[in-house]
């Protein structure tokens, strides 16, 4: 079954304690569709400008990765520019360039229009609510993920998108700023009455969280001796968990607890290496493989 994302494609500008790249192909929706197509083919909507490299069309037409959707526009990718701490933890943004996106009006093949499972990645807010309103009837799954950035900047459009989805996929950091509250199972409370019926809290090094009306249900990262960029960990964790379950076709308790570890796995992989470069040689063993021992990990005997 085919899955629908909107988010950005971007050039990234990366530094971390392991090295430095100016310009590498990134966006949430560049390493969300990527990790989700090792699963299910993808149907992506998003804008480039005319500095959008022939060579990185490759890395989606290579795979099961729709760009029908892909507008070109004059002017320029969206730019972002991010560097971490020693211990890969802390991140601060130097430069976000919205350039294409900050005109962009997304129109939907007609092919696209029927998605049943829907993935509204980072980007402005009443853009993911624009491609949603496209899509014919109510989705099977539509869930969203978000930043800092458009919390601070355009909360009421959050907030009104936010009524729209199934479930809302953030880190602990912005899951605190969007509710106001410190304990993540009081702000999935809050964040309920925002519209969603599930949470999903990435929590980097600690792990995920899933809350819904089926309780909590956590995993942890996958141990990793030298990760070397966070880069779109959050987003393969996305498109692994979505790709999953478009995949699968369900969204029984089950497949959402598998859905979890698929994309904790492919959260892992993307550290391992920056930008994109672990996600492009990954092979579909390599995932199982990773799933299976994240079973090993997690096992015990009461
Ligand atoms: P993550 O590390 O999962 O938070 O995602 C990093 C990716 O998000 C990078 O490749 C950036 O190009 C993209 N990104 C950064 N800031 C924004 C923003 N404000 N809106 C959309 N995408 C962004």
């Amino acid at each position: 079954m085919s899955l629908l994302v909107v988010g950005s494609v971007a050039y990234d500008a990366l530094e971390s304690p392991y090295g430095k790249v100016e310009r590498t192909l990134g966006g949430a929706a560049t390493y969300f569709s990527v990790a989700a197509s090792f699963f299910t083919p993808v149907n992506l909507v998003a804008v480039v400008g005319d500095d959008f490299h022939p060579q990185d069309e490759k890395i989606f037409s290579a795979r099961s990765i729709d760009i029908e959707g892909l507008e070109r526009a004059k002017g320029k990718c969206f730019f972002w520019a991010g560097r971490y701490s020693e211990n890969l933890n802390e991140r601060v943004t130097i430069t976000t360039e919205l350039n294409v996106f900050a005109a962009f009006k997304p129109r939907l093949p007609e092919k696209y229009r029927n998605s049943k499972y829907v993935f509204l990645a980072n980007i402005a807010p009443d853009l993911q609510r624009d491609v949603l309103q496209q899509v014919k009837g109510r989705p099977k799954l539509a869930a969203m993920d978000t930043m800092n950035y458009w919390i601070e900047r355009t909360n009421a459009d959050l907030r009104e998108t936010l009524k729209h989805v199934d479930i809302l996929m953030i880190n602990d950091s912005e899951t605190r700023e969007l509710s106001n509250e410190h304990n993540l199972l009081r702000a999935a409370k809050h964040i309920f009455k925002m519209g969603p019926s599930a949470l999903v809290v990435k929590r980097g090094e600690y792990g995920a969280l899933l809350i819904d009306k089926n309780g909590v249900f956590c995993i942890p990262a996958f141990p990793l001796e030298e990760p070397h960029d966070p880069t779109g960990a959050g987003d393969s964790f996305a498109g692994g968990f979505m790709g999953y379950i478009a995949g699968a076709e369900s969204t029984s308790d089950a497949a959402l607890r598998r859905a979890m570890v698929y994309g904790s796995v492919l959260g892992s992989f993307t550290v391992e290496r920056f930008g994109l470069e672990r996600l492009l040689k990954l092979k579909k063993s390599e995932i199982h493989a990773r799933a299976r021992h994240f079973a090993k990990l997690t096992q015990f005997k009461l």
